[in-house]
C-alpha cells in the first residue's frame, strides 16, 4: 500500500521512493536531518491546540488501517476535529494532521514548520484529499497551517497568531484528476527493478534525499 509519505519520496525520486520500499537498510539520516524531522513532528503537535478538544485516531507511532477504521467510528460519533484523521483509498493511506468540522463542513489541515507554503505541500495536500475524499468525506477547504515568521511571544504562546492557515484547495482540487494516474505509476514502478536515475538536484531540494551515500557508490 502507499502512504502520503510515499507518495511525495517517490514525486521527489521514484528511485528514492524504491530504495525506500525494497532496501531501507541503505537510507541514512544524518543527526541535523532528523533534528529537522522531529521539530516538524513537534510543532504538528503543538498545533493540535489551535483547535482544542480533538480526539487521536491514531493509537501507536505509526497510523495504520486501525486507525482508518477508528476514524470512521469517531465520525459516526459526531467527533467534529480528528488529530491524525486516517483514510484509505485506492489502495493508499493518508493520515490528516488536523480533521475539523466546522459550521458542518469538513476541513483538512496540514501542520507545516516553515514559514511559507512550498510546492511540495500542495502536492502533500492534493493526495489527502484525493484519498479523503475518495473515502467518502466530502471537504469544502484544505489549509496549509504554517508558522508565522512575525510572530514575537510575549507571555503565553498565541497559537492564533504564532499559526497562519492558508488555503491551497483551488490548486489542490485542479491536481486531483492526476493524482490516480500518477499513484498508479508508482505501484507499477515498485514491481520493477531499481530504476536507473542520475543525481541531480533534487537529491538535495526539498530536502536531503536519506540514499544519497548508496547513489554515490554507484
Ligand atoms: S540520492 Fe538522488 S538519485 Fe539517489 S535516490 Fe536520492 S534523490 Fe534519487
Amino acid at each position: 500500500m502507499l502512504s502520503k509519505s510515499k507518495f511525495i519520496r517517490g514525486e521527489k525520486c521514484r528511485k528514492s521512493l524504491w530504495l525506500y520500499v525494497h532496501q531501507p537498510d541503505l537510507a541514512f539520516v544524518p543527526a541535523s536531518q532528523q533534528a529537522i524531522m522531529n521539530r516538524g513532528t513537534n510543532i504538528g503537535v503543538v498545533a493540535r491546540d489551535y483547535f482544542p478538544g480533538g480526539i487521536m485516531a491514531v493509537e501507536g507511532d505509526y497510523p495504520t488501517a486501525e486507525s482508518a477504521r477508528r476514524t470512521l467510528e469517531l465520525i459516526e460519533q459526531g467527533v467534529e476535529t480528528i488529530y491524525e484523521a486516517t483514510f484509505i483509498f485506492d489502495d493508499t493511506l493518508v493520515a490528516v494532521d488536523i480533521l475539523a468540522k466546522i459550521d458542518g463542513n469538513w476541513q483538512l489541515f496540514e501542520c507545516k514548520g516553515s514559514a511559507t507554503v512550498k510546492p511540495y505541500h500542495i502536492r502533500d495536500i492534493a493526495v489527502q484529499v484525493y484519498v479523503v475524499t475518495g473515502a467518502g468525506i466530502p471537504l469544502i477547504d484544505a489549509f496549509v497551517m504554517h508558522l508565522n515568521s512575525g510572530y514575537v511571544r510575549r507571555g503565553d504562546l498565541n497559537l492564533q497568531q504564532l499559526f497562519i492557515c492558508r488555503s491551497v484547495f483551488p490548486k489542490v482540487q485542479l491536481m486531483q484528476p492526476d493524482i490516480p494516474l500518477r499513484l498508479a505509476e508508482l505501484k507499477e514502478m515498485l514491481n520493477q527493478a531499481e530504476p536507473v536515475i542520475e543525481m541531480g538536484k533534487y537529491c538535495e531540494s526539498p530536502y536531503p534525499c536519506d540514499f544519497k551515500e548508496y547513489c554515490k557508490t554507484l
